[in-house]
C-alpha cells in the first residue's frame, strides 16, 4: 500500500470560541484583569471559573492559580512539607513535578514505572517503607491511572498523604470517581497542550477546609480571600491568614473568561479524544513489535495523547523509527535519547537531583514513543497517522533494529 504524507501540524490546538474571545474582551474593556479587582459584590471571572470547576470535579474547593507546576507547588506546602522532606512520585513524569517537589523545599524519591507507563505499586510500598516519605505526588503521566483501588490500600496501610498531579487526567476517572479525587488535592493544568487551553493556568481542587485556606493564601489572596467563589468559610482563615506566607501566583480574569466556555465543552472534547486515540489504536493493535500499554476495565481516560513501546528496540533502529515516521509527516517524541528532546527530558536530565537507580523506568523508557491528538486532527487524519507507524514499525523487523 502506497503511504502518503500526513500534513497535519501536532501541536495545533483549535482556536479559542468566539464566546471565550468575546468573554476575554469584554475583561480587556472593562480594565479589570486583577481577580480581586471588582465592583461591589460581583464576582469576578476568576471566582466564577473555581465555581464552575469545583462542580465540574465535584469537590468542595478549587483554586485557580499561575499554571498546573505552581499548583503542585503550594499543593505540597499546604499539605504541610517541610523542607527537606522526601515526596515519593512517578520516575515517568514531566519536569515540573520534580521542579515542583524542589521549590516546595521537598527531596524527590523517584518511584519505578512498569511497562503499562502506571507507577510499580511493588516498588512503591517498598519505597514507602525504606525511605520514611509521608508524602506521594502521583503523576497520571500521560493520562495513565494505575488500579486506585490498590494505591489507596497500600497509602491507607502506611497514613501517606496523596496529592495527584492530573495534568493529563482532566475529566478522567476510576471506577466512577474522578481523577484528583482520590488525595488531599488535585492538581491541574490550564496550559496550550492540555485538556484546557488558556496559554498558562492551572486549577487545585480539595475538599478539605485548612488546606484549601493554606493554598489560598500561599497563592497571593492577600486578606481578600472573602472575594472567592469557592474558598472555605472565613472563620478557618483567622490564623492561616497570618501564619502562611503570600507566594503569589493568582489567575487573571481574561485567562479566565477563555476557560469558562472551554470546561462546558469539556465532556464533548472528551469523546473526541478518545475516538480519536481508539481509531490509531486499532491500527497498532495489528503490529506485532509494538506493546500497547494495557487500560484497566475501570479506568476512563482522556486520550488526549498516545503512547506506544517498541520494547528492545536498539537506539540505532528507534532513529531510523523516528526519521521513517518523520518523512511521512508522523512527529515522534522518544523517552529513550541520552539528551533531552523538548518535553521528553527524564530522571537523568535532573542533574539537580541526587542520582537514583531506576532501571525498570530505564528500560521502558528506552522504547517508548509518544504523540499528541491536537483536537484540529480529523478521525480521516488519526486513521492515516495509524498507518504510516504502523508500516513503519513494520519495517523494523528482520533488520536487527530489535533484540529480543
Ligand atoms: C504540563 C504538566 C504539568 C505542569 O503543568 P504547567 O501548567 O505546564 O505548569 C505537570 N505534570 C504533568 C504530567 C504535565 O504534563
Amino acid at each position: 500500500m502506497k503511504l502518503y504524507p500526513f500534513r497535519g501540524n501536532f501541536t495545533q490546538q483549535e482556536p479559542i470560541s468566539e464566546e471565550g474571545i468575546a468573554a476575554a474582551l469584554e475583561v480587556l474593556r472593562s480594565g479589570r484583569l486583577h481577580r480581586y479587582n471588582t465592583v461591589g459584590s460581583e464576582l469576578s471571572q476568576v471566582s466564577l471559573l473555581e465555581q464552575e470547576y469545583a462542580s465540574f470535579q465535584d469537590t468542595r474547593y478549587c483554586l485557580a492559580c499561575a499554571s498546573g507546576g505552581y499548583s503542585l507547588h503550594i499543593a505540597l506546602r499546604a499539605a504541610g512539607l517541610r523542607p527537606g522532606q522526601l515526596v515519593l512520585t512517578n520516575a515517568f513524569t514531566l519536569a515540573p513535578v520534580p521542579g515542583a517537589i524542589i521549590n516546595a523545599g521537598g527531596s524527590p524519591v523517584f518511584v519505578e514505572t512498569t511497562q503499562d507507563l502506571i507507577i510499580d505499586l511493588k516498588d512503591l510500598e517498598r519505597k514507602i517503607i525504606n525511605s520514611g516519605a509521608r508524602f506521594l505526588l502521583l503523576s497520571y503521566m500521560r493520562g495513565h491511572m494505575p488500579d486506585m483501588d490498590r494505591v489507596m490500600d497500600i497509602l491507607n496501610r502506611h497514613d501517606i498523604t496523596l496529592l495527584e498531579d492530573c495534568a493529563h487526567t482532566m475529566g478522567a476517572s476510576w471506577d466512577g470517581k474522578k481523577s484528583g479525587n482520590f488525595g488531599l488535592a488535585g492538581c491541574f493544568s490550564a496550559q496550550t497542550y492540555k485538556h484546557l487551553n488558556a496559554g498558562e493556568g492551572g486549577l487545585l481542587t480539595s475538599s478539605d477546609p485548612q488546606f484549601m485556606a493554606r493554598a489560598i493564601i500561599l497563592s497571593g489572596s492577600y486578606m481578600l480571600y472573602g472575594r472567592h467563589g469557592a474558598a472555605p468559610e472565613a472563620e478557618v482563615f483567622k490564623d492561616i491568614r497570618l501564619d502562611t506566607p503570600n507566594c503569589s501566583g493568582r489567575m487573571d480574569n481574561v485567562r479566565a473568561a477563555i476557560l469558562r466556555p472551554q470546561l462546558a465543552d469539556l465532556e464533548r472534547n472528551i469523546e473526541r479524544w478518545n475516538e480519536r486515540y481508539r481509531l490509531i489504536e486499532s491500527k497498532l493493535r495489528k503490529v506485532d513489535n509494538i506493546y500497547l500499554p494495557v487500560r484497566l476495565l475501570k479506568e476512563h481516560y482522556v486520550g488526549s495523547s498516545f503512547q506506544f513501546l517498541i520494547p528492545g528496540i536498539t537506539e540505532v533502529g528507534a532513529r531510523a523509527f523516528l526519521e521513517g515516521c518523520m518523512t511521512l509527516g508522523v512527529e515522534l517524541k522518544w523517552f529513550g535519547a541520552a539528551e533531552p528532546v523538548a518535553f521528553t527530558s527524564t530522571h537523568k536530565s535532573w542533574r539537580y537531583i541526587e542520582p537514583q537507580n531506576l532501571p525498570a523506568t530505564d528500560q521502558v523508557m528506552a522504547g517508548l514513543f509518544d504523540m499528541r491528538i491536537p483536537l484540529t486532527f480529523s478521525t480521516t487524519d488519526c486513521i492515516h497517522i495509524g498507518q504510516i507507524i504502523a508500516a513503519k514499525a513494520d519495517d523494523l523487523i528482520g533488520k536487527g533494529y530489535v533484540d529480543n
